[in-house]
């Protein structure tokens, strides 16, 4: 089975690993939590890391940090995982949803505008499959009508939007380090800010809301810290991140070659857009012809493939129901085209050339005999 994707670890990565079961440095107050926060930091231009359990936790964490009041309404794409969701509904905020760019498959300013109110607090940016949204152009939306900014970075570690790394952009930013992201700690997150009180907010946040006054608490938190083994690897993993995000833009790249016969069956993604090239966290295709994504993912499973359909869509989740939020008469056609439509396809270190011409031939395949 060529799956989806598959982690590789180097024997460096291994080392680090080790280094910190050896030095007993395997807690959260280790300090290598510190220096991967801040090599991680300031890789991406920020002056401070939070690293957390993982990336849910850091959208969580990150919209707290934001003190909504009921009614508060903080924008969020509908094509995009639910953590950014449950972040919101979790801390107050009412969700409000907008469509994405038809081609770049990321919330566009213009998507933004079409649903922004004078309730509006904050508006929660993702860039997504490792093409960046127009950020930069967010950014200066937000701080003319004084709203946050939350940028959940984690389909794009090292990226770049008009020449800034993303993960530098608005209030707070949020990272995972889930094991298929650019950079692994196996499960792992981290939110980076340049603002000192989210900093240290961020960090009782973290931490059962301990303060000098030990085991006195005036919050009820969680503990979400993030391991030093974790953070051991995440130092490892980092120094090799260029390394990382080449390899998957030749091999996106290749992709694009082998499909290029056969763009009446599919929409590709874009190899670059507004001047950033593609990372190809994951590499997806939607499919032109309606309603038979289901049956390919099977069918490419029978032929020893796996794959992963794109994310259903925010606004018509069932969970919605249970918090009385009404989405389901909203119409967000590219977000239900690509949730409908859309898979991604293996990409990664697992697969060589060759697996790539087979995935490819075997979904035309597919695609042309399915009827
Ligand atoms: C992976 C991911 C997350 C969640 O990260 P976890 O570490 O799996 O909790 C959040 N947002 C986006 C856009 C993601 O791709």
């Amino acid at each position: 089975m060529i799956r989806v994707f598959e982690p590789k670890l180097s024997l460096k990565d291994k080392f680090f690993v080790y280094k910190s079961l050896a030095k007993n440095e395997i807690s959260g107050t280790s300090k290598y939590v510190k220096k991967f926060e801040d090599n991680f930091a300031s890789y991406c231009d920020r002056e401070f890391g939070i690293g957390l359990s993982n990336g849910s936790v850091a959208l969580d964490v990150a919209v707290n940090l934001l003190n909504l009041e009921d009614g508060d309404e903080v924008i969020v794409p509908s094509h995009t995982i639910i953590s950014c969701l449950s972040a919101i509904i979790r801390n107050n905020g009412k969700p409000v949803f907008c469509d994405v760019d038809k081609k770049t498959w990321n919330m566009s300013l213009e998507d933004i505008e079409k649903v922004y109110t004078d309730k509006t607090r904050a508006i929660i940016v993702v860039h997504t499959f490792g093409l960046p949204a127009q950020i930069s152009l967010i950014e200066e939306f937000c701080k003319k009508n004084n709203i946050y900014l939350i940028e959940d970075s984690a389909e794009a570690h090292g990226q770049l939007e008009n020449g800034r790394k993303c993960g530098s952009f608005g209030d707070l930013s949020t990272f995972s380090f889930y094991a298929n992201k650019h950079i692994t700690t196996g499960e792992g997150g981290m939110i980076l800010t340049n603002n000192k009180k989210f900093y240290n907010n961020a960090l009782q946040l973290r931490n059962l809301d301990f303060t000098s006054q030990r085991f006195k608490h005036e919050n009820l938190y969680w503990n979400y810290r993030l391991s030093g083994i974790q953070a051991s690897l995440g130092i490892s993993q980092l120094e090799d991140i260029d390394k990382t995000i080449n390899f998957k833009i030749k091999q996106g790249n290749k992709y694009i070659e082998l499909f290029k016969d056969y763009l009446d069956l599919f929409q590709l993604p874009l190899r670059e857009s507004n001047g950033s090239i593609n990372h190809f966290w994951v590499f997806g295709v939607v499919l032109k012809k309606e309603n038979i994504r289901d049956k390919i993912i099977n069918k490419l499973f029978d032929k020893g493939i796996e794959t992963r359909p794109f994310f259903w869509p925010l606004h018509l989740q069932p969970a919605l129901e249970k918090y009385s939020i009404k989405s389901n008469n909203l119409k967000l056609e590219v977000c239900e085209q690509l949730g409908k439509n859309g898979l991604y396809i293996p990409l990664g270190k697992h697969i060589n050339f060759k697996d790539q011409e087979y995935i490819v031939k075997s979904l035309v395949d597919s695609v042309r005999t399915n009827n």
